[in-house]
C-alpha cells in the first residue's frame, strides 16, 4: 500500500523546488495505486507566514496535482497540520526518554553558546558536548521539580546500518561521529523536524519518503530514531537539487521561481509540470508536451539519477505553446480556454468591444483554433497585434490609397467574392480567390492587394495571412469593415 507525502513548512510561497518534490511524491503515488498525502510542518512558530498554508493547497491543486490527504480535504490519518498534533510528538518524546534513548537537557542558551564560541575559536564545527546525558536520574528529578527550563534531546548511537537509497544507493552517515545529540523536544513544547517528520511518518503509515536532497544526511539519524521507537523505517528516495540552467541555485529573490507568478503570467499548469520533469530525470525519453498521465505511465523510480536537475525556463513558452495547443484540440479543454478568453477580452478592452458577436463562443473557438500552434499563452491575444478581432480598427481612407489607388476596386471584388461564397470559406480557397483578385488589377500587385486588405480589415502593417485575418472575422464582419471603406 503505496502513501507518499509532501510535508513544506508554510514559511513562504509554493516555489518551483517544493512544487518538484511534490509532483514526483503524486507520480509516485498515482503510478502504484498509492495515496498522496500533504502535511504541514508547521512547528517552528517563530517562521510561519499567514496564508502560507493554504496557499500551498490551492497551488497544488491549480497545478492539477491536488493531495488525496490533506489539512483541507481531511483524511483517517489526520490532523494533517504538525501543530496540532502536539501531544503526540511529547508522547513519543516520553516513551524515548522512557526506553532510555533521550535525555532531557537543562543546558542554558548562554552555556550552548558558549561551546559554539569555543569551537569556531580553535576552528571546529560547533557540537554539543553531550553533557546533559550524564545527569543521574535523581538530579534531573529535582531540576524537573525546580521547573528548570530544559529540552530533549535524542542519545545518538554508534553503529549506523547502511540504507538503500531509491536514488542513490547504499548510504550511511555515523550522525554520531560529527554531531552532538540532536534537540527533539524544544523548550516551548514543540517538536523539532526530526521527531515529528519520523513521529507523523509512522503514524500516517508512509511507505515511502521522496524528498530533497538536502535530507539525505539526515536519514541515518532518522533511522536511529525509528530503532530507538522500535519502528519498521519507510524506503527513502532523495531527489537531486533542482538549478538553475547555469547551475546556481534557486533562489527566493528570484521573482520567477514562486507558482504563483506562473498562474498569473499566463502558464498553463502542464506545461510547468512537463518542463520540470523534463529537466529532471525519472522517464523513459524526455520530450516537450507530456501530460500528467503520460508523465504517470512513462515515469520509473529507477530512472531517477543523482545529477543535478539544470531548469531552462527560457524554454517555457514553447512548452506553453505545445500544451496550449493541446488543450485547444480537447474539446471540453477548449471550452474553458474560450472562456478565459472571453474574461481576458473584457478586462483588456472594456467599452471598446465591437458590438456583434465577438464574445459568442462560436467566435472565439474559431480564433483558437486558427491561431493554435502560433500563440504561447491565451494573453498573446489580447495584445494589440490582435486587437482587431475584438475591436473594429479606424483606418483613414488617405492610408489605404497610399497602398494601392484602386482601393475601391479592391473592395468591391472582394465584397463579391463573399458573396458567392455565400458568405461560407475557408483559408484555401480564399487564398486562391485571392490570387485570381489581384491579376484583376491593374497597377497593384498580389503583395499589394494583401497589404491593402491586412490594413483595411486590421488597422495592422503585419500579422496572420489576410486569408486567416478573413476567416476569423466572418463574412458580416468583413463586409461591415469593407463597406465603411468605399467612397
Ligand atoms: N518540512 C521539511 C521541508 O520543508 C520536509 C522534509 C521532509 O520531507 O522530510 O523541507
Amino acid at each position: 500500500n503505496v502513501r507518499v507525502r509532501f510535508a513544506p513548512s508554510p514559511t513562504g510561497f509554493l516555489h518551483l523546488g517544493g512544487l518538484r518534490t511534490a509532483l514526483y511524491n503524486f507520480i509516485f503515488a498515482k503510478k502504484h495505486g498509492g495515496t498522496f498525502i500533504l502535511r504541514m510542518e508547521d512547528t517552528d512558530q517563530s517562521r510561519l507566514v499567514p496564508g502560507a498554508a493554504d496557499g500551498i493547497e490551492d497551488m497544488l491543486e491549480w497545478a492539477g496535482i491536488p493531495p488525496d490527504e490533506s489539512p483541507r480535504t481531511g483524511g483517517d490519518f489526520g490532523p494533517y497540520q504538525q501543530s496540532q498534533r502536539l501531544h503526540m510528538y511529547s508522547q513519543a518524546a516520553q516513551t524515548l526518554v522512557d526506553k532510555g534513548a533521550a535525555y532531557h537537557c537543562f543546558c542554558s542558551p548562554q552555556r550552548l553558546e558558549l561551546l559554539k564560541k569555543e569551537a569556531l575559536r580553535s576552528r571546529q564545527t560547533p557540537r554539543y558536548d553531550n553533557r546533559c546525558r550524564h545527569l543521574r536520574p535523581d538530579q534531573v528529578a529535582e531540576k524537573l521539580g525546580q521547573g528548570q527550563p530544559h529540552v530533549i534531546r535524542f542519545r545518538l548511537q554508534e553503529g549506523v546500518e547502511p540504507f538503500e537509497d531509491m536514488v542513490f544507493g547504499w548510504n550511511r552517515h555515523e550522525v554520531a561521529a560529527v554531531e552532538g545529540d540532536p534537540v527533539i523536544m524544544k523548550a516551548d513544547g514543540f517538536p523539532t523536524y526530526h521527531l515529528a517528520s519520523v513521529v507523523d511518518d509512522h503514524h500516517m503509515q508512509i511507505s515511502h519518503v521522496l524528498r530533497g536532497t538536502e535530507w539525505l544526511i539526515s536519514t541515518s539519524k532518522h533511522l536511529l530514531m525509528y530503532r530507538a521507537f522500535g519502528w519498521t523505517p519507510p524506503t527513502f528516495g532523495h531527489l537531486p537539487l533542482l538549478l538553475n540552467k547555469d547551475g546556481s541555485k534557486l533562489s527566493k529573490r528570484q521573482g520567477d521561481i514562486f507558482i504563483e507568478h506562473f498562474t498569473k503570467s499566463g502558464s498553463l499548469p502542464e506545461a510547468l509540470l512537463d518542463i520540470i520533469t523534463n529537466c529532471g530525470s525519472g522517464f523513459t525519453n524526455n520530450r516537450a508536451g507530456r501530460n500528467l498521465d503520460e508523465l504517470i505511465s512513462e515515469f520509473e523510480v529507477s530512472r531517477i539519477t543523482t545529477h543535478s536537475a539544470l531548469l531552462d525556463l527560457e524554454k517555457l513558452p514553447e512548452f506553453n505553446r505545445i500544451h496550449l495547443l493541446q488543450r485547444i484540440n480537447d474539446e471540453e479543454k477548449c471550452g474553458s480556454l474560450v472562456k478565459d478568453l472571453q474574461g481576458l477580452i473584457e478586462q483588456t478592452y472594456g467599452s471598446h468591444i465591437q458590438e456583434s458577436d465577438v464574445l459568442h463562443s462560436e467566435y472565439i473557438k474559431r480564433v483558437l483554433h486558427l491561431r493554435k500552434g502560433h500563440i504561447h499563452r491565451l494573453q498573446d491575444l489580447v495584445t494589440p497585434a490582435y486587437s482587431y478581432l475584438w475591436v473594429r480598427p479606424s483606418v483613414p481612407r488617405g492610408q489605404l490609397e497610399g497602398v494601392s489607388s484602386e482601393a475601391d476596386t479592391i473592395i468591391t471584388l472582394v465584397l463579391e467574392l463573399i458573396q458567392r461564397h455565400s458568405k461560407e470559406f475557408t483559408t484555401e480557397c480564399l487564398n486562391l480567390e485571392l490570387r485570381g483578385l489581384a491579376k484583376k488589377m491593374k497597377s497593384t500587385k498580389y503583395s499589394g492587394v494583401m497589404k491593402f486588405l491586412r490594413l483595411a480589415l486590421s488597422g495592422q502593417q503585419q500579422g496572420p495571412s489576410v486569408a486567416e485575418m478573413m476567416v476569423s472575422l466572418g463574412a458580416n464582419e468583413i463586409c461591415h469593415r469593407l463597406q465603411k471603406l468605399l467612397q
